[in-house]
């Protein structure tokens, strides 16, 4: 079968590898068929892995696919089945993952496509219990955007954060991948979303997609136009992914008592903060990474509801590195996917 791998950094080669064997016990075969690009995609392009890895490696995070056969005890889902598959090879025994936060696995092996063999590939054997099945009317490619992008919003703002409706939300870069989703979300729940673009046309789109007031943080210094916004009082949750750039105007843009959730640092990972600012203003800081299953199957409802992901661009296979080139570069308004 057809495998996009990485051989070294920023060495990616489409080549032909053995498809695996018929699933075990336990196991389902998944024939892929949408994959959704991330920024860990770029980071493991780039060598960026945290962890040790074996070379070549399969690549991709997040995506959806089709059951062509399952193992022996597999009960829960049937050939011919969509699904979307978690991005985490998570032990299923541990006490974390026995209360359903797999995110908090205590055995994990690693992320698919980035410690781990992942999904840019035309077939996998997956345990049962990692596999979501995907609702009537999303498409593949809507449901590459569960796993990773809509998964970690839904745990973001509702396991975390608590996102009640009629709050007020500061969601950051509200044109990418995970920002549209924040939006959207928040928006759907009836909360007053402000977010902030690098650029006028990305601030136009998120505007149509329901955001209540965008701030283009290139031209005004968001944390201020977010105090005046709030009658000085600061918004009840920020949505923050930037890291050391938008930081500690995050942190300003708070009420007191006011929830920080953050999933990522793409403009760097180390920063200084004022402590008594944290006490004594009472701010709740949350770290959130990945997402538990049950989000995943959270995130395809809401789909199915009607919330789509804001899907920017479709790639073939062959052309999964265009779309590395475009994340990396910031261009995008929502997500990539790539189709296997
Ligand atoms: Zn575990």
């Amino acid at each position: 079968m057809r495998a996009l791998q990485l051989f070294g950094d920023r060495d990616l080669r489409l080549v032909d590898v053995d498809a695996p064997p018929a699933p075990g016990p336990g196991e389902v075969q998944v024939r892929i068929r949408a994959v959704g690009l991330n920024h860990i995609d770029v980071w493991g392009f780039r060598g960026m892995a945290f962890a040790k890895r074996k070379l070549p490696l399969t690549v991709g995070a997040e995506a959806s696919g089709e059951i062509v056969a399952v193992g022996e005890g597999v009960s829960r889902v049937a050939a011919g089945d969509r699904v979307a598959l978690y991005g985490a090879k998570t032990c299923g025994e541990c006490r974390a993952c026995r209360e359903g936060h797999d995110n908090l696995c205590e055995n994990v092996a690693g992320i698919m496509g980035f410690h781990v063999d992942g999904f840019t590939c035309e077939l996998v054997n997956m345990p049962e219990r990692l596999l979501v099945k995907v609702p009537d009317g999303v498409s593949f490619e809507e449901a590459a955007c569960a796993p990773i992008a809509f998964g970690t919003v839904q745990h973001m703002l509702f396991d975390n954060a608590k996102l009640e409706a009629g709050e007020t939300v500061l969601v950051h870069a509200g044109g990418s991948g995970i920002g549209t989703a924040a939006v959207l979300m928040a928006k759907a729940i009836g909360c007053t979303v402000i977010t902030t673009v690098g650029d006028d046309e990305k601030g136009a789109k998120v505007k149509a997609l329901g955001a209540d007031h965008v701030i283009n943080y290139r031209t005004d210094r968001f944390e201020g136009v977010v105090r005046k916004l709030t009658g000085r009082k600061g918004v009840d949750v920020v949505f923050e992914h930037v890291g050391a750039d938008t930081w500690n105007g995050s942190l300003l843009s708070l009420k007191r008592g006011g929830r920080l959730v953050t999933c990522g640092s793409t403009s760097g990972v180390s920063t200084t903060m004022n402590l008594m600012q944290l006490f004594q203003q009472q701010y709740r800081i949350f770290g959130s990474f990945g997402c538990t299953i049950r989000n995943i199957g959270e995130a395809l409802d809401k789909m199915a509801a009607g919330i789509r992901p804001v899907i920017d661009t479709v790639y073939s296979l062959d052309h999964f590195q265009d779309g590395l080139d475009r994340l990396e570069s910031r261009k995008v308004f929502g997500k990539l996917i790539v189709t296997v």
